[in-house]
């Protein structure tokens, strides 16, 4: 029996004219990412992605997988595919349902038929193939509201799709359809999360690190960089860009205040990523900060480092919780690397007593020690690129 996968639309509904437009951005990303897993066709038709196995060899179960990925997708279906003929379709009911129906108590049957020259309208096939379910699925029993699972008949223009159950897909908008954001993507569990938001909201990501060797570590970089590859199986690959801090760390620490340490090693870090963003046609930046998390997250020091940048600072876990930040990078399988110990360079020379509520003008007396402009041209140099394919 043949299967294939019905991709069904999110938000994406919605949007009007320029619909084509990210349909066709979530198509380009879909044939991407099944790709690997065989040769398969990928087309559209109402509001619906068809992915169809071309030949015997292709491993639809791997292409489900690479489908839970793709943003703008809501859920997807694993049906067989049958001739639109009421005596097929009943067949291919009794032969591919049951299977799904494994442990459930009870089922509804439901029908679409968007096809409107067949003979049967929607409540006689649901009818039929619920009788169809009854006679081959010994115990089960029809419940309208609160069924275990949902047996759907789709008549569609070129086949009739069978399917039981739906998987919950990744939500969103597709892949790149908002345009490009650089993140700032240190070791933690915040900024990997955060960059799978605004990946999730059609943001294409670039990603910039900052290390301060020999005070960060080459395990410290590799941990990073498995991180953007994680992150890369929801994108369509990440670019880190990694920066040098020592230099500018070490001269912090030789001429500035000491509670200050922190919100100016920030403002630095958001000037450069200023700079890369525009290097790369990035349009906003993104940070992994939570309101209150820790002292440079209150909002009179946000207000002192966004002042560095010129470019709009996306912050979609500012009201998170930590639980839900680590909720999400459980489930995004960020979590067990972002816990591995090793140091960031806001670890090192860390003020004991950092200023919660700066002024941005003594910040920026403290600044003034120092010849931000050159220190900033300085690191900016030391920058190289490490470019990750998704695998
Ligand atoms: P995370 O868990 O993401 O490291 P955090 O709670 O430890 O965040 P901070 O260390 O204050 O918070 O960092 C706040 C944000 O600044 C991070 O989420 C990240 O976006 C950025 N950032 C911090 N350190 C680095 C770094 N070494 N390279 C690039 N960006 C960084
Ligand atoms: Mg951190």
């Amino acid at each position: 029996m043949k299967e294939v996968l019905l991709l069904k639309y999110g938000e994406l509904i919605l949007k009007g004219a320029n619909k084509n437009v990210f349909e066709n951005t979530m198509l380009r990303d879909i044939r991407r990412k099944v790709a690997p897993f065989g040769s398969f066709e990928v087309s559209k038709a109402q509001s619906t992605v068809f992915v169809e196995p071309t030949d015997e060899l292709a491993d639809i179960d791997g292409a489900l997988t690479a489908c839970l990925k793709i943003f703008g997708i809501v859920s997807i279906c694993r049906a067989a595919v049958c001739e639109k003929n009421m005596d097929t379709i009943l067949a291919t009911v009794k032969d591919y349902i049951p299977e799904y129906l494994r442990g459930c108590r009870s089922f509804k049957a439901d029908a679409r038929r968007s096809d409107k020259s067949f003979p049967y309208k929607s409540p006689q096939i649901s009818a039929e193939v619920g009788g169809a379910v009854l006679s081959c699925v010994p115990g089960i029993k029809v419940d309208v509201n609160k069924p275990d699972i949902v047996v759907m008949v789709e008549i569609r223009e070129k086949a009739a799709y069978v399917h039981a159950g739906k998987f919950k897909g990744a939500g969103g908008m597709p892949a790149g359809s908002s345009g490009r954001g650089l993140l700032l993507l240190s070791g933690g569990i915040d900024s990997p999360v955060a960059g799978y938001m605004m990946a999730k909201r059609g943001v294409e990501i670039e990603a910039l690190h900052f290390e301060s060797f020999p005070y960060t570590s080459e395990r410290a970089r590799e941990k990073v960089l498995e991180l953007a590859r994680i992150l890369a199986d929801y994108t369509s690959g990440i670019k880190v860009h990694i920066i040098s801090l020592t230099h500018i760390q070490e001269e912090l620490k030789n001429n500035c205040e000491e509670d200050y340490f922190t919100l100016l090693l920030r403002r630095y870090m958001m000037h450069l990523a200023d700079r890369v963003a525009k290097q790369y046609n990035c349009r906003a930046l993104i940070t992994g900060e939570s309101l209150a998390q820790v002292a440079s997250q209150t909002m009179q020091a946000i207000a002192v480092t966004d002042n560095a940048s010129s470019i709009p600072v996306f912050r979609p876990a500012i009201g998170l919780d930590k639980e839900e930040i680590i909720q999400t990078a459980r489930k995004i399988g960020t979590f067990d690397t972002s816990i591995l110990p090793f140091e960031d360079c806001c670890t090192v020379f860390t003020p004991r007593h950092p200023r919660t509520k700066p002024e941005l003008d003594k910040v920026l007396e403290q600044e003034n020690k120092l010849n931000f402009k050159e220190l900033a041209d300085e690191a900016f140099a030391t920058m190289y690129t490490v470019d990750i394919k998704p695998e």
